[in-house]
């Protein structure tokens, strides 16, 4: 018998919170967590990869519980010490984080391809899920705003996400496609193992839209046939953290989890609703779970989890 798989698609710290969820939750079934690398950029030389980290550390075990990024009990002698040689420090990169930039950017430089490199650390992390990088080609999220373009992490961190939006762009190449371990993971279809896909509650516009973006991988989930639920990223009307909510009211989008339903369009076939939000499942045209998605502990992200693909089950495909 076929081993029963679960695809998940993730951004940064509210997604990698559902996907360490499913990791755990998960008895018997194995996940794949697709992730935005829309965010990667080149800093100090090095390839930093920001998503991919924080689900790596975070399904690894590893990560700072206070900020959702970077390692737990990091120490900055680096910083520390690039800040008095006058230095970049608007991205903090602590002493422990920096080896994962190091060790990747010497990787790839010596021609492994991100995925490779990805399940290698993932493997190393004793991580018993595969972490997957959209793509091993570059597509880069760049924010349009009132004060100029920006690259997403000057946007988001530099610039912490002050300058109003107005729009935002997917640049990328002539040959980006999904990566090899996306496909794969399609391709576990073929026995009919794969039955659900779980968009984490991560930032549709900038986290899961990038994903999205990548030539053909819409159409490759919405061709599996299999139930598409996506996890709502706004509680009680607003963002748990980040720009969310801005973003939304920024781009003329009323803020409200129902939208969220309507970005993603014919893509979902149920939506998971947060309870301080049900007064709006009569605004969604679709099945509706409704339950506390705020997870502010281990036991939270396994329920919403095992709440997310029960529901998912349940479901029939629109495909
Ligand atoms: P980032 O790239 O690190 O900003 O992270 P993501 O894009 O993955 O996640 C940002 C979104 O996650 C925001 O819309 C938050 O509201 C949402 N989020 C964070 N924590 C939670 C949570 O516990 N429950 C739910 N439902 N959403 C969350």
């Amino acid at each position: 018998m076929s081993t029963p798989h679960i695809l998940a698609l993730s951004g940064g710290v509210g997604g990698a919170k559902l996907a360490d969820g499913l990791m755990h939750a998960l008895d018997d079934a194995r996940l794949t967590v697709v992730v935005n690398t829309g965010d990667d950029f080149t800093h100090l030389g090095l390839h930093v990869s920001p998503d991919v980290d924080t689900a790596l550390y975070t399904l690894g075990g590893v990560a700072n519980p206070e900020t959702g990024w970077g390692r737990r009990d990091e120490t900055w002698t680096f910083m520390d010490a690039l800040a008095k040689l006058g230095g970049e420090t608007w991205f903090r990169l602590g002493d422990g984080d920096l080896a994962t930039h190091v060790e990747r950017t010497r990787r790839l430089a010596a021609g492994e391809t991100l995925s490779a490199i990805t399940a290698d650390f993932a493997r190393r992390l004793g991580i018993e899920a595969d972490i997957v990088p959209m793509s091993d080609q570059p597509l880069r999220t760049h924010v349009h705003t009132d004060e100029g373009i920006f690259d997403f992490q000057d946007y988001f961190v530099r610039h912490q996400c002050r300058p109003v939006t107005r729009s935002i762009e997917f640049t990328q190449g002539e040959d980006v496609r999904p990566s090899p371990a996306v496909r794969a993971a399609l391709a576990a279809l073929a026995d009919d193992a794969l039955e659900a896909i779980v968009i984490c509650p991560s930032n549709p516009y900038l986290s899961i839209a990038p994903i999205l973006a990548v030539p053909g991988l819409r159409d490759a989930l919405r061709a599996t046939g299999v139930p598409i639920v996506a996890v709502s990223p706004l509680v009680g009307g607003t963002a748990v953290k980040g720009p969310t909510a801005k973003i939304m009211a920024e781009l003329g989008v009323p803020v409200g989890a129902e939208q969220i339903v309507r970005y993603y369009g014919d893509l979902l076939d149920g939506f998971v609703l947060d309870v301080r939000d049900a007064h709006l499942q009569e605004r969604i045209a679709l099945p509706v779970h409704v339950t506390d998605t705020l997870m502010r502990t281990p036991q939270d992200r396994v329920r919403v989890a095992r709440e997310t693909v029960d529901f998912a089950k349940h479901l029939k495909s629109r495909a």
